[in-house]
C-alpha cells in the first residue's frame, strides 16, 4: 500500500510509554511535562491487535521505542506477543540503555531481534550535564550486555555543536570495541527540542570532514534499495558508521515510517501536528476491517514531507513554542512519538 508519493507502509515505530528516566537536553529539556493520561495508554492486547492490522497492510518492520521503552513494565511480554506474528521480518528496540543489562536476557528470550542504544558521550560529567542523571556506567553495562547477546549492535549519537562534537572519534573507537555501528544523528528541531537552533546543528558534511581529517578518506557505501535513514560510510580499516542527516538532507522521499504513540495516536510524520486516533475506534469495538479502512485511507492520503518543509524555511527556530502548544498537548513532543 503506497501513499501519494508512492512510499510504502512498511516501518512502524511503536512507542510503549511517554515516560523517560533521562532528561536529554535535546529531547526533554524542560522541567515539567504533561504526561499522557494513564487510562489512555494502550494495554499490550490492544497494541497487539493494532499490530495485527498494520502487519496485514504491509508493515514488516517494527521498532519499540518511547519515552524509554524499558520503563514499561514487563516489556518482554509485549515482545513475546509480537515477535512471532506472521509477516514481521524485523523487531527492534531503541533504548537509552540504562535498564538494559537487567532486561536483555528476557527480551531476547521473548524474540527481540535487534537493538540500538542511544549514547551521546563517553565522559561522565558530560553525560550527567546532558541527561541530568549520572547513569553512564549503567549504559555501558547495558551495551556490554547487548554485545554479549547480539554480538553486533547500533549506537545512535546526536551530535550537538560545543556539546559533544569533539567526541566523534572516541565514539567511533568505542564502537569498534563493542562491535557497534555508530550512527551520528544531526540535531533535529522536532517537537521537544525547544533549545534547538541552527547554529547547534553539526551537519553531515562537517562530520565527514572531521572524520576524514583524522582517519583519511572515508568511502560512501552505496545502497540504492535502502530506505534506512542513515547514509553509511566505511573507514580504510573497514569500520563502518552511519550519518542520519535529517536536518540538512532529509530522507522524506523514501520515508516509509509511521509512529504509534503509547495512547494509540498514529502519526504519519515526525513533524506532523495531527495524528489519527486509533484508540477510540479500537475501544469502541471497531473490527479489524474497520481499523484497516481507517489506516488505509490515512496512508493513501499521506503527503507529509515534514523535514523537507522545515529545510525549505528560510529562518528556522524550535518547531513548537514550549510555553503554549507543547504544554497543552503532549503529542506534539518528540518523546511520546518515539524519535
Ligand atoms: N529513550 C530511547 C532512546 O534514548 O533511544 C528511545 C526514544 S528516543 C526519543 C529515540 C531517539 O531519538 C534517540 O536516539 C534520541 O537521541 C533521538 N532524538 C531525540 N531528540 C532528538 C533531536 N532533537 N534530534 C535528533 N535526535 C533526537
Amino acid at each position: 500500500m503506497n501513499d501519494l508519493y508512492g512510499r510504502p507502509l512498511r516501518n512502524l515505530r511503536l512507542s510503549v510509554t511517554d515516560r523517560c528516566n533521562l532528561r536529554c537536553e535535546y529531547c526533554m529539556p524542560e522541567d515539567d511535562y504533561v504526561w499522557l493520561p494513564r487510562e489512555d495508554v494502550l494495554h499490550f492486547e490492544e497494541i497487539s491487535a493494532l499490530t495485527d492490522v498494520f502487519l496485514a497492510l504491509g508493515v514488516d518492520k517494527i521498532r519499540l521505542t518511547g519515552g524509554e521503552p524499558l520503563l514499561r513494565r514487563d516489556l518482554a511480554a509485549l515482545v513475546r506477543m509480537i515477535a512471532s506474528k506472521p509477516g514481521l521480518n524485523d523487531l527492534a528496540l531503541t533504548t537509552n540503555g540504562v535498564l538494559l543489562a537487567n532486561q536483555i536476557d528476557a527480551l531476547v528470550a521473548a524474540g527481540l531481534g535487534r537493538i540500538t542504544v542511544s549514547l551521546d558521550t563517553l565522559r561522565r560529567d558530560r553525560f550527567k550535564a546532558l541527561t541530568r542523571f549520572d547513569q553512564l556506567d549503567a549504559v555501558h553495562a547495558g551495551i556490554a550486555a547487548a554485545h554479549r547477546v547480539f554480538g553486533h549492535i547500533k549506537i545512535d549519537t546526536v551530535v550537538i555543536r560545543d556539546v559533544n562534537d569533539n567526541e566523534l572519534i572516541p565514539l567511533l573507537e568505542y564502537g569498534k570495541q563493542v562491535d557497534a555501528e555508530v550512527r551520528f544523528i544531526e540535531y533535529m528541531d522536532v517537537g521537544g527540542a525547544s533549545r534547538w537552533s541552527p547554529a547547534r546543528v553539526v551537519s553531515r558534511r562537517e562530520i565527514l570532514e572531521a572524520l576524514s581529517r583524522h582517519y583519511g578518506p572515508v568511502d560512501a557505501i552505496e545502497d540504492p534499495a535502502s530506505s534506512a535513514p542513515a547514509d553509511r560510510y566505511a573507514l580504510k580499516d573497514g569500520t563502518t558508521f552511519g550519518i542520519i542527516a535529517s536536518t540538512t538532507a532529509p530522507f522524506c522521499r523514501t520515508c516509509d515510517r509511521s509512529r504509534l504513540t503509547a495512547d494509540g495516536m498514529w502519526y504519519l510524520c515526525l513533524y506532523a501536528t495531527r495524528g489519527i486516533d486509533l484508540r477510540a475506534p479500537l475501544r469502541a469495538g471497531a473490527s479489524p476491517d474497520e481499523l484497516k479502512d481507517l489506516i488505509t485511507s490515512g496512508w493513501r492520503g499521506r503527503d507529509d514531507r515534514g523535514a523537507e518543509h522545515r529545510l525549505a524555511l528560510g529562518e528556522r527556530r524550535a518547531f513548537v513554542p514550549v510555553q503554549d502548544l507543547l504544554r497543552k498537548d503532549p503529542h506534539l513532543e518528540m518523546h511520546p512519538r518515539g524519535g
